[in-house]
């Protein structure tokens, strides 16, 4: 039995201004009482009920932030403990010192994915339910979030158990058949297994079928930065990403390698590759640099081809043109700062005007303008297409791949393997199946799951 109560910052999806501390564990009501201040204490207030009021230092009486208070008392939580929900928009500033009140008062710091955990062992979620928690964490978009919470409800975990529900009646079926062997009823059970292992192929198949639709929302949307050198790759990259992670350089060439980067534009989760400038050359290190962007070209299911509209077309734009012809691409003609030496005719011969977007990358000019694109690609579906059950995760795709070996083993096996063989790869099958949804997965196995959380869920 779990006894002591943990807290931890859990600022919820979406950012925005405000922020919030979740506590869960016994004391979570008696601890929050020490330091919250309204009309009523926290242990007054109703289950699944807010309030308004004040956090303040007990000591001092200084006030600290006012605050929206959430109490779900257990079961009814998501860990089915007591859970004190507290909601602040002071900023970090005061998100922390609520935070070191709690502490101070009673409670412990929540490990990564505590709260989950809690509600794993609780048994108010199943293992696949957990992880799509750790996807939602993860999800950096709108669009992702709401497939996660589709696998949170447990649209994966249901698919499974009908599943596991027929392998469960085809062993039951069998295990009938070992104890009273006769010939005819032989050949029926032989059919019978054939018949079911093919039906439950058949439905991995549609579960491992979806699986690359949930990496490519988890992962974002492969899109390559592609450009001559100095055309302002690096600069979209930075921009886009509001980090410095690439380097910007005068030089030109400078980006030797691929360098990824994970954001959101416009609602639309994008893994961002920022290529070596394309363009023929000696240099043996650029080289390397620019196979790499070739082959992430390649890979690419979007392409923002930047342009330096400073300079006329060059050859190498020209041939570049060429090899995204069967891509979806934004031209963007940066650097709209300086005068125009290309004529956006030029560009509209190949791509429609609604792929064109100016920039003043440099000025953050036009960052609005490509949102909008890419926003209206994705919804359009263009850029990408959804489903509403799939597989987003690693180690589900594995041991689904597992389960259908062994019921393979078993169909290929059906009229010349003894029938008890056969028994074995179904078990197999099932098990593997089982432990997608936790029904018998190892402590460290949950230990290792759970550790991947961030903090605060
Ligand atoms: P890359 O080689 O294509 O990655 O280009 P960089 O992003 O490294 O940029 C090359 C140079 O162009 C840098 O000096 C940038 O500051 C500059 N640059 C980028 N965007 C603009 C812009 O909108 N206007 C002007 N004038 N310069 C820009
Ligand atoms: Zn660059």
């Amino acid at each position: 039995m779990i006894s002591d109560t943990i807290a931890a910052i859990s600022t919820p999806l979406g950012e925005g201004g405000i922020a919030m501390i979740r506590i869960s564990g016994p004391e979570a009501v008696s601890i929050t009482d020490t330091i919250f201040f309204a009309k009523k204490k926290c242990s007054e207030m109703q289950t699944h009920t807010v309030q308004y009021g004040f956090i303040k230092e007990p000591d001092s009486g200084l006030k600290v932030d006012e605050v929206l208070l959430t109490v779900m008392l257990a079961p009814k939580s998501f860990t089915k403990e007591n859970v004190v929900e507290i909601s602040c928009h002071g900023g970090l500033i005061s998100v922390k010192k609520i935070l070191e009140l709690l502490l101070r008062y009673g409670a412990r710091l929540a490990e990564p994915g505590e709260f989950t955990k809690r509600a794993f062992l609780n048994g108010r979620i199943d293992l696949t339910q957990a992880e799509a928690v750790i996807d939602l964490i993860r999800s950096k978009s709108d669009r992702a979030y709401s497939v996660a919470m589709k696998q949170v409800e447990g649209s994966l975990s249901e698919k499974i158990i009908s599943l596991r529900n027929i392998l469960i009646e085809l062993m039951a079926h069998i295990e009938v058949n070992i104890d009273y062997p006769e010939h005819d009823v032989e050949d029926l059970t032989y059919a019978y297994i054939a018949d079911k292992c093919k039906q439950s192929i058949q439905l991995i198949d549609d579960l491992l079928k979806n699986a690359n639709q949930g990496k490519i929302l988890r992962e974002g949307i492969v899109t390559a930065i592609v450009g001559r050198p100095n055309v302002g790759k690096s600069s979209l990259l930075n921009l886009l990403a509001r980090e410095n992670k690439a380097i910007v350089t005068d030089i030109p060439g400078t980006t030797r390698d691929v360098i990824e980067e994970f954001v959101t534009v416009g609602g639309v989760p994008l893994k961002l590759l920022d290529t070596a400038g394309l363009r023929e050359t000696s240099d043996i290190v650029e080289k390397i640099g620019v196979e790499r962007s070739r082959k992430s070209l390649l890979e690419a299911e979007l392409v923002l081809f930047v342009l330096n509209q400073n300079e006329p077309l060059h050859l190498d734009e020209f041939n570049l043109f060429k090899e995204v012809e069967n891509k979806q691409v934004i031209v963007i003609l940066n650097k709209t700062d300086l005068p125009a030496q290309i004529e956006v005719e030029q560009i509209t011969k190949q791509f429609s005007e609604e792929q064109v977007v100016k920039m003043s990358i440099k000025n953050d000019k036009g960052q609005l303008e490509l949102e909008k694109v890419i926003a209206n690609m994705f919804f359009e579906g263009k850029i990408e297409s959804t489903d509403s059950s799939y597989v987003s995760n690693v180690r589900h795709i594995h041991l689904l791949n597992k389960a259908k070996r062994s019921l393979e083993e078993a169909l290929n096996g059906t009229h010349h393997v003894p029938i008890d063989m056969l028994q074995i790869d179904i078990r197999n099958a099932w098990e593997d199946l089982g432990e997608v949804i936790g029904d018998s997965v190892s402590e460290s196995l949950i230990d290792q799951i759970f550790s991947q959380f961030c903090l605060g869920k």
